[in-house]
């Protein structure tokens, strides 16, 4: 090996991500005055926290009666009651002050006509303990909410003399014999340094693996880093079957067409021009649910009946619309379309696919951020000097599945309680801890073989075979069929291109060919997770839809599945209860349980 020399930081605390919970970590960390590094591997703002435009939900009331209770009462319903209730109740109930806090320290939200926080509706956002009307219940900065909120962090982290290490790619978790994590090494891609960063915690805030699929909503950077450094460490992913899909995001690259378009009278046809949503929901036809239409139209791709040369993607049609029409309602969608697929849509279709959109699961936490590591007598053993937060993490709020606008609701309470919870474990006397120096060239010896990778396939090659196995078995429709095949394509690919990959530059400055080389190693890892968790849940719940196992089981299944992810890719799975109990009693204030039991998800 190539001998690495490194640069060594010592900090109380370091956070990987500048995202919205990286960044809302970071605030909380630094305004203590707890000494903070946070460590991003793209600049902070273009984290994809920054392509977020619904919303952030909090019930303040300001557009209709609301109350946290029946905003919990919708994630435990949206979680398809797989979420841990005491997460969902401390998530419900501080909304309204993070939102507040996030007008306090500057996001430019849209206003009522008396000056209010504007809000919209959204999806499983409703009154009256899911039995009453839709609420508005979305915070918005107009159609640019998670931009103002990025934005704004980022000005008060800096405020509070955070300190940044920009384009720094977070390798591997350093860990102590004793299974406490110490800090984490890091490249410097634009100057090819190598840096150690010693801490007395880590939190993680590496945003989702989108990119694990096909065809992701999210950017080309959600690869699931974080998740692949907690795999490697030995530690388990929690709930990674749970993926959200978006019906209409564009073929080959991703980006979201909205449901509007399918408003104004777009419709979706297959190879032979047919509506065939007529067919399958004859009265909401192309109106039907997300994961509804998702699923009918992976069907006519799997018979056969998709369109373009590979027969893999579905026309979604507005052309009939008047151009004046499309112009004024949905200038996004037109601008979009032409940029990323040079259709003009008052002439043609856009070729369209269900798109990954959300990962449900991840690193499994408790309501504080602190990292799990179950035990057969502890299912709530906490990893030492580990945090997590942000989509990356699974504390778990969305459970099996996520309601719009919980997300970024999730990024600053969750990434603010890390802070809180920090203010109470870091020992600010106590030294650094310094794992030792075996530990960091262990780190930098993988770091090496990926460099001199000279093997016969390309990792952009193995990628595309692995986004394309994940899309066509473990994508919307789910089948026991599907998913053995799926389980048997990733384990392949583990046990072949994954040894034999071929990495052309061997340079260390900007190269992206290695970066997308550990990038894949982390992908992987997920992929690992979902397919393995999937194809075992022998039940259908939220974003987990088997054809095989239609019906939700909650006696059987009602539990978080941990994936512990080892050499090679194999993948053991085991189980750990989901906290039925709330934060808080009746008595002192809570939820009155009776009316949360579990019951059919129907809206
Ligand atoms: C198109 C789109 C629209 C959405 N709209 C909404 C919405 O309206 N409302 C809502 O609630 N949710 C929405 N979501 C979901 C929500 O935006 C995301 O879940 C959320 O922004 C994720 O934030 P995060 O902080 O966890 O991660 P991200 O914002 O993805 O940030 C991840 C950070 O980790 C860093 N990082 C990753 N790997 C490494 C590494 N190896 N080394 C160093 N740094 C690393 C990156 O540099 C980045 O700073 C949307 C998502 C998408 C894709």
């Amino acid at each position: 090996m190539a001998a690495y020399e490194y640069e060594t930081h010592d900090y109380d605390v370091v956070v990987v991500g500048a995202g919205g919970a990286g960044l809302r970590a970071t605030l909380g960390m630094a305004e203590q005055g707890l000494r903070t590094a946070c460590v991003t591997k793209v600049f902070p703002t273009r984290s994809h926290t920054v392509a977020a435009q619904g919303g952030v939900a909090a019930s303040l009331g300001n557009m209709g009666e609301d109350s946290w209770q029946w905003h919990m009462y919708d994630t435990v319903k949206g979680s398809d009651w797989l979420g841990d209730n005491d997460t969902i109740e401390y998530v419900a109930r501080e909304a309204p002050r993070a939102v507040y806090e996030l007008e306090h320290y500057g996001v430019p939200f849209s206003r009522t006509e008396d000056g209010k926080i504007y809000q919209r509706p959204f999806g499983g956002h409703v009154t009256e303990y899911g039995e009453g009307k839709p609420v508005a219940r979305a915070c918005a900065a107009a159609d640019r909410t998670g931009h103002a909120m990025l934005h704004t962090l980022y000005g008060q982290s800096l405020k509070h003399n955070a300190e940044f290490y920009i384009e720094y790619f977070a390798l591997d978790l350093i860990m102590s014999d004793d299974g406490a994590c110490t800090g984490i090494m890091a490249w410097k891609l634009d100057d090819g340094t190598m840096h150690r960063f010693n801490a007395k915690l880590v939190v993680l805030a590496t945003g989702g693996a989108g990119r694990a699929y096909f065809s992701a909503t999210s950017a080309h950077t959600c690869t699931g880093d974080g998740a692949g450094l907690v795999a490697r460490a030995g530690l388990p992913l929690q709930d990674m079957e749970f993926v959200q899909f978006h019906p209409t995001g564009i073929y080959g690259v991703g980006p979201l067409i909205t449901e509007g378009v399918r408003g104004e009278g777009g419709y979706l046809t297959n190879s032979e021009g047919e509506r065939f949503m007529e067919r399958y929901a004859p009265t909401f036809k192309d109106l039907a649910s997300r994961d509804v239409v998702s699923r009918c139209m992976t069907m006519e791709i799997r018979e056969g009946r998709g369109v373009g040369p590979l027969k893999d993607h579905i026309d979604l049609n507005l052309s009939h619309l008047p151009a004046e029409v499309i112009y004024e309602r949905l200038p996004g969608i037109a601008e979009s379309a032409r940029i990323f697929t040079g259709v003009d849509v008052t002439k043609e279709p856009i070729p369209v696919l269900p798109t990954c959109h959300y990962n449900m699961g991840g690193v499994p936490t408790n309501y504080w951020g602190e990292v799990l590591r179950p035990t057969k007598t502890d299912p709530d053993a906490i990893v030492p000097g580990l945090m997590a937060a942000g989509e990356c993490a699974s504390a778990s709020l969305h459970g099996a599945n996520r309601l719009g606008t919980n997300s970024l609701l999730d990024l600053v309470v969750l990434g603010r309680a890390t802070s809180v919870r920090a203010g109470e474990v870091v020992d600010r006397a106590g030294a650094v801890p310094n794992s030792g120096a075996a530990k960091a060239d262990e780190i930098l010896g993988r770091f090496d073989q990926v460099r001199h990778a000279n093997g016969g396939h390309p990792t952009a090659e193995v990628r595309l075979k692995m986004q394309k196995s994940m899309q066509n078995n473990a994508a919307v429709f789910r089948t026991t069929e599907s998913l053995a095949h799926g389980v048997k394509e990733i384990a392949d690919i583990w046990g072949s291109e994954m040894n034999d990959l071929n990495v052309t530059d061997r340079s260390l400055i900007w190269n992206s060919d290695l970066m997308e080389t550990l990038e894949l190693q982390n992908l992987m890892a997920n992929s690992s997770a979902i397919i393995e968790g999937a194809n075992a849940r022998h039940e259908s719940r939220g974003a987990h839809a088997q054809e095989d196992f239609p019906d939700r089981d909650d006696k059987n299944w009602r539990k978080h599945t941990l994936a512990w992810i080892g050499e090679g890719g194999k993948t053991k799975l085991t189980y750990r209860p989901v906290h039925v109990d709330p934060l808080t009693t009746q008595a002192e204030g809570g939820v009155d349980m009776k009316k949360f039991a579990p019951k059919k998800r129907v809206y």
